[in-house]
């Protein structure tokens, strides 16, 4: 690890002692292509009415460029996230990307809109074993998903998640899940949508939303620390700049570029580290992007075993896994949680509770 402790930008009086950071990220997010059939309120990206500033964010990695990249950190055999502003399945060339993170033992997952998800792609995922797809639902009925989504197609996304079931039939992977992003406009569906996929998919995941810098429902502890996405994880947006988040969408907290100075040269760089260094030492409003906001306590999980289902909380994510189908949930698609118990131990724990 790079040693910045003398420098200049450093003050003494914070006797700042650098936390570690990982020689390479464990988690990758690369924005193979901004490119959507969407337009989300909510998106980093596209919930954006300048589209001016879109279209300067817009584009495709090009293969090569993203060849060199997976090259050089797949000895840490990172868990990658192929889209980050984008619909994943509409990625040019996907197969191949797919294939290329896969050969060089990487773990993938993603999220879908899952409107172009059709027969041959599903089979596609089941064969490449990709290792989690999860389809971004929103609620359980057309009027809901118009709000949140801006499309009504909600029986089309639903077929999706059902051919990607059959497809992978009595094989592992991919994990399939299905998630919903709480806000005014579907909170009153939340319930109804876990007890309609609880049973059918592996996982059903609901969050917060983020707006204005933010997540506004979110009850966080009082002592601020510092956020552990800058310690796990490199956001790569389509023309190789890094930011320190991923709710940056249009990069003003860019920190370096992979495809000019290599990955551990900005994930290990110097602006990376002023950035940790500010959070370390609790100087926030030195991070503008960061300074309001508290998604810094997302990752604390507690548990529960209820109704053959395994739930993990945290101030911002629900996770609802099926005991019976947890085997698929280990190694790096954990993304940092704590490994969960194994099934046995959980219907073991489930009976005793009875
Ligand atoms: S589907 Fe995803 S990438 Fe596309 S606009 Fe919605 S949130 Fe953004
Ligand atoms: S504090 Fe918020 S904006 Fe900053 S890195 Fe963490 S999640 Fe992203």
């Amino acid at each position: 690890m790079q040693d910045y402790s003398d420098a200049p930008w450093v003050d003494p009086s914070f006797g700042w002692k650098p936390r570690p950071v990982t020689e390479l990220p464990e988690r990758v997010l690369i924005d193979f292509a901004t490119k959507c059939n969407l337009r989300c309120p909510m998106c980093p990206v596209w919930g954006s009415d300048d589209d001016a500033a879109i279209d300067a964010v817009k584009g495709v990695l090009d293969v090569a460029g993203a060849r060199r990249i997976l090259d050089e950190m797949m000895a840490a055999k990172p868990l990658v996230q192929p889209s980050m502003y984008g619909e994943p399945l509409l990625i040019p060339e996907l197969r191949g990307r797919i294939l290329d993170l896969k050969s060089r033992g990487m773990t993938v997952a993603f999220n879908t809109n899952g409107l172009t998800l059709d027969w041959e792609v599903a089979q596609f995922l089941v064969e490449a074993e990709v290792d989690s797809v999860f389809f971004s639902m929103e609620g359980v009925t057309r009027d809901t998903l118009k709000k949140i989504r801006g499309v009504d197609k909600i029986e089309t996304i639903e077929a999706a998640v059902f051919r990607l079931l059959a497809a992978r039939g009595e094989k592992e992977l991919p994990r399939i899940g299905v998630t919903m992003t709480k806000q005014d406009g579907n909170l009153h569906e939340e319930q109804a949508f876990i007890d309609r996929w609880a049973g059918i998919v592996d996982c059903v995941r609901t969050s917060l939303v983020f707006e204005n810098g933010t997540y506004p429902d979110m009850v966080v502890p009082e002592q601020r620390l510092p956020c552990p996405t800058l310690y796990t994880t490199m956001p790569v947006h389509n023309d190789g700049t890094v930011t320190i988040c991923c709710l940056d969408g249009f990069k003003s907290t860019g920190v370096g570029n992979v495809l000019k100075d290599g990955v551990k040269a900005v994930w290990q760089g110097e602006e990376f580290a002023k950035v940790r260094y500010y959070h370390e030492t609790e100087q926030w409003d030195k991070v503008p992007f960061c300074e309001g906001c508290n998604g810094w306590a997302q990752h604390e999980f507690t548990e529960e075993i209820r109704d053959g289902l395994f739930i993990r909380r945290s101030p911002q994510f629900v996770y609802y896994n099926r005991i019976d189908r947890m085997s698929n949930w280990k190694g790096r698609l954990l993304g940092g949680h704590p490994v969960p118990p194994s099934a046995d131990q959980l219907s073991i724990a489930a009976t005793a509770s009875e």
